[in-house]
């Protein structure tokens, strides 16, 4: 079967939208019609060669749609269903798995080069290279092949649109309030970064009971947008957020801060240290530049001292089997903003488009509307 995708070659050159031969599903393997793909900025790292993966790859890792076709030993997806894909597979019986861990999955280990199950790829383009998947999806393909482990169905009442949001950026940054630092009623916390994942961070800890709730983003629009998602204060630069939490705290400084900025770097990281008091913790929720070391600090008074935690994780420690239809619900139950998310729709051909629109901060969300 023949699939358009866009797709990275080389680090450093633009998405190259090209047509793609792709395989049948094997046994334990769904193949999927995506509708709405996602653009999480951790496709524009594996294009800016900022994350390392094998090339050629497809490009995109939150996904919904149907399922088209199955293979012999799949259980738990059929034909017709609608689905989520998970941008980490929950095979369910590896130890992390059996131990309430989905976002350590085993499975995962083939993020980076989306080999499937038994060490193939799916994809492969005209002039006989094999491709990945990127997070062994492929959403930026109007159809792709995939293990079972996954898809999450879902129920098809919930748009395409937001259902895309809830594989990989929404979760991630709700669970880092939510499910990391486990926000309490009352506390005061400071999100370093309101894009696609932080705002989602801002609308958790709103949820959780955050009494003090800081953003800190350079971009005017973000600032706005995350008063709507629950932000109490905003702020364009760290310094200024750190004098407003002296005074908001009489000096006791935050509990938590929550890094969800694009890039991560070790400016970032120290004043997110800096800004929470004694017992507080730092949620490193972002990457960084392969190579470079983000995480920089004096034990001494700043650590040991104050007793501060750094706290790394990834899918925002949520178990995409239970957390994708319960974030669902919160959304179906009006408690969760998902379209609000959504600020631009782009068609595949204009995957380079949406990612420098990303780049200049002009968009929260974009997402692909496929028309295969
Ligand atoms: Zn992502
Ligand atoms: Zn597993």
């Amino acid at each position: 079967m023949r699939a358009r995708a866009a797709i990275i070659r080389e680090t450093g050159t633009p998405w190259e939208v090209t047509e793609l031969e792709l395989d049948e599903p094997k046994a334990d393997e769904v193949r999927i019609r995506f509708v709405v793909s996602g653009m999480c900025h951790s496709d524009e790292h594996l294009r800016t060669g900022d994350s390392v993966a094998r090339l050629p790859m497809v490009g995109g890792h939150e996904g919904a749609g149907v399922v088209e076709a199955v293979g012999s030993a799949v259980t738990r997806v059929a034909v017709g269903d609608h689905v989520v894909c998970s941008f980490i597979p929950a095979c369910g019986v590896c130890r992390y798995c059996s131990t309430g861990h989905q976002n350590l999955c085993d499975r995962g280990a083939e993020m980076a080069t989306g080999k499937l199950g038994d060490g193939g790829f799916r994809f492969h383009d005209d002039a006989g290279n094999d491709l990945g998947g990127f997070c062994m999806l492929g959403t930026f393909s109007e159809r792709a092949v995939v293990n079972q482990a996954s898809c999450v169905r879902i129920e098809e009442d919930i748009p395409f649109e937001v259902a895309a949001l809830v594989g990989c950026g929404v979760p991630t940054g709700w669970g880092s309030s939510v499910n990391v630092a486990k926000v309490g009623a009352g506390d005061t916390v400071v999100v370093f970064g309101a894009g696609g994942v932080g705002m989602n961070a801002v609308q958790g800890a709103a949820y959780a009971g955050a009494k003090n709730l800081v953003v800190v983003d350079p971009v005017a629009f973000k600032r706005e947008k995350a008063l709507e998602f629950g932000a109490t204060h905003v702020f364009a630069d760290a310094g200024e957020a750190h004098e407003a939490v002296v005074q908001m705290t009489r000096g006791q400084l935050a509990d938590h801060a929550i890094c969800t900025v694009g890039v991560l770097t070790a400016d970032v990281v120290s004043a997110a240290a800096a800004i929470v008091g004694k017992g507080g913790q730092v949620t490193v929720t972002s990457v960084g530049r392969t190579g470079e070391n983000q995480i920089q600090l004096a034990a001494g008074g700043g650590v040991v001292g104050y007793q501060r935690n750094i706290q790394g994780h990834i899918f925002g420690m949520s178990n995409p089997l239970y957390d994708i239809p319960r974030l669902l619900d919160l959304y179906r139950a009006g408690r969760l903003k998902l379209e609000e998310l959504i600020t631009r729709r782009y068609t595949l051909d204009e995957v380079n488009q949406g990612y420098q629109d990303l780049d200049e901060g002009k968009i929260v969300r974009g997402i692909i509307l496929h028309e295969g």
